[in-house]
């Protein structure tokens, strides 16, 4: 049935899925910007374009990294080259009573930027990154790739939990939460290291948002996602010491094992060092066919990252793996693999970028037990329409609610259900398969993860991203801030 894969066989595998992303910036705003002319609307050093344009749509499609288009259509996308065009287009904006939204990265799997109407302010042009040595941070703009900002900070001996695909945007990954590399030892969500926001507001001013400057804007940054009543100009992002030691071990399971592994993990998991991540998921296996048969194909693959100063250390954090079933009941495995933190990366850059050219769909849940998820929603991962969608866990996340985020749960971990596919006519199988998985999540559902909700067909799924009582601050924080209702709120929200 199996057969032993390689290394490379692994790593093409985790490529193939999991992560989608590279040539996502051959779509970005910024190179189809090349020579555009400036034309009326604010007035600005970045281009112009409105709906009629004949580049309109071109522009429009640009705007979203993979291949979901939404049928929304602002009036007018500007394109950002500083912050003071960022605050010409929301006064812009708010003289002519049009509605605003924000795009960084474009990756959010809704096209969240995209809005009938109003302007899209497209601020991937900001992406310079300052490192300040002395206090550990990196003032880093809103359009700032994960990878740029790895390597800048790395340059100085820092790391910051950048998203594991290197093209998302830093703007709304972190505004949303954001689950990065060594996530574990980083407090569960990349927002929780914002230390400083700079932030054009609804009548066009900046604003620096901290703990002790405007700290309500500074609880509602930490977390508020795609729906935020303001543009993030700069985040001041906490840098940490990178690892120098890490090492990762992965294990591919067949199905049948599939109780026993989740159950290996939930053990490990017990007074677990945070400085170990481990990530699994449910997948097509890369060395069969995309047509093989379930029983043939479908696979468990679980790897833990030990992010220790020195590799002995890591070798003896990875060892309760080493020791548990995981590797006696693999198909494949790779122990003790030496990494660098951008070579992380090599788990997650494509060679066969579904994602970047694919069509796209997620929705997960914060839960305290995933292994049960993994159990319970494997029958319905056999009858996945595409080989590439998965579902997908990161253990350890630990979050606690806290004053100073207005991200809401506890709960230790997250689960969420991929879907990526090529063809059109797949659109409904696709989904439909995504509805199908949802009610397996929900059943051991804590809360929910505003950077990866599905929207588009279950729109009350936002308020489960918040607590009522942060629901409702984040209510009277807009209040203040966008009086006028210069932001579109959340995508499905009036
Ligand atoms: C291939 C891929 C890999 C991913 N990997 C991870 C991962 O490892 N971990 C994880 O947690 N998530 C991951 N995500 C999800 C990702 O965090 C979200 O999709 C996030 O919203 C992307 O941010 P962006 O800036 O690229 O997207 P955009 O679509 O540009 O922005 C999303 C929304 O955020 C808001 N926003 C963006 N920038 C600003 C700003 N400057 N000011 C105010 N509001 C703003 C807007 O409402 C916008 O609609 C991944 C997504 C994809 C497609």
């Amino acid at each position: 049935m199996y057969s032993k894969s390689t290394r490379r066989d692994i790593l093409k595998y985790w490529a193939s899925g999991t992560v989608i992303g590279a040539l996502g910036s051959l779509y970005s705003g910024s190179i189809l910007a090349a020579g555009h002319e400036p034309r009326p609307g604010p007035r600005v050093g970045g281009s112009v374009i409105r709906k009629g344009d004949s580049d309109y749509e071109s522009w429009r499609r640009s705007m979203v990294f993979h291949r979901s288009k939404p049928d929304r259509y602002p009036d007018m996308i500007v394109q950002a080259t500083s912050v003071e065009d960022v605050q010409a287009a929301v006064r812009y904006a708010a003289d002519n009573n049009l509605k605003v939204t924000t795009r960084s990265g474009g990756h959010n799997a809704l096209g969240a930027s995209l809005r009938d109407g109003g302007v899209c302010i497209d601020v991937s042009p900001l992406n310079d990154v300052q490192i300040d040595d002395d206090r550990q941070l990196a003032l880093t703009q809103p359009g700032t790739k994960g990878i740029q900002l790895t390597a800048q900070a790395g340059a100085r001996g820092f790391s910051f939990p950048v998203p594991h695909c290197p093209t998302v945007g830093i703007g709304g990954f972190v505004l949303g939460g954001g689950i990065g590399l060594n996530y574990t030892a980083r407090d569960g969500f990349a927002a929780l290291s914002i230390e400083g926001a700079e932030i054009v507001t609804a009548d066009g001013e900046i604003v620096m948002a901290t703990r002790d400057e405007n700290p309500d804007l500074y609880w509602a940054v930490r977390g508020g996602g795609p729906g935020f009543f303001g543009v993030v100009t700069r985040y001041d992002l906490k840098l940490y010491p990178t690892a120098q030691g890490i090492l990762a071990n992965t294990y591919i399971l067949p199905l049948e094992e599939l109780e026993a592994a989740t159950q290996a993990l939930d053990q490990l998991h017990e007074g677990k060092d945070d400085r170990v991540e481990i990530m699994a998921a449910l997948m097509h296996s890369p060395v069969a066919p995309p047509d093989a048969p379930p029983e043939q194909s479908k696979i468990f693959i679980v790897t833990a990252y030990a992010f220790g100063d020195t590799v002995a250390e890591s070798r003896d954090l990875l060892r309760p793996l080493a020791r548990s079933i995981l590797p006696r009941k693999s198909i494949a495995l790779v122990e003790y693999e030496k990494l660098d933190f951008p070579g992380l990366y090599k788990f997650f850059t494509p060679d066969t970028p579904g994602g970047a050219h694919g069509r796209y769909g997620v929705d997960g849940v914060l839960t305290n037990e995933p292994g049960k998820i993994f159990v319970d929603v494997a029958d319905h991962f056999r009858s996945t329409p595409s080989p590439i969608n998965h579902v997908l866990g990161a253990y350890g996340m630990n979050l606690e609610t806290r004053d100073d985020s207005c991200l809401s749960w506890n709960a230790r971990h997250y689960v969420g259900a991929f879907i990526i596919w090529q063809d059109e006519t797949q659109d409904d199988a696709n989904f439909d398969w995504l509805d199908g998985a949802i009610p397996h999540l929900e059943r051991y559902q804590a809360g929910r993860y505003i950077n990866e909700v599905e929207l588009r067909r279950h729109p009350t799924h936002i308020r489960e991203c918040f607590t009522e009582e942060n629901w409702r601050k984040l209510a009277d924080a807009r209040k203040k801030y966008d009086p006028n209702g210069v932001f579109h709120g959340y995508l499905g929200q009036v």
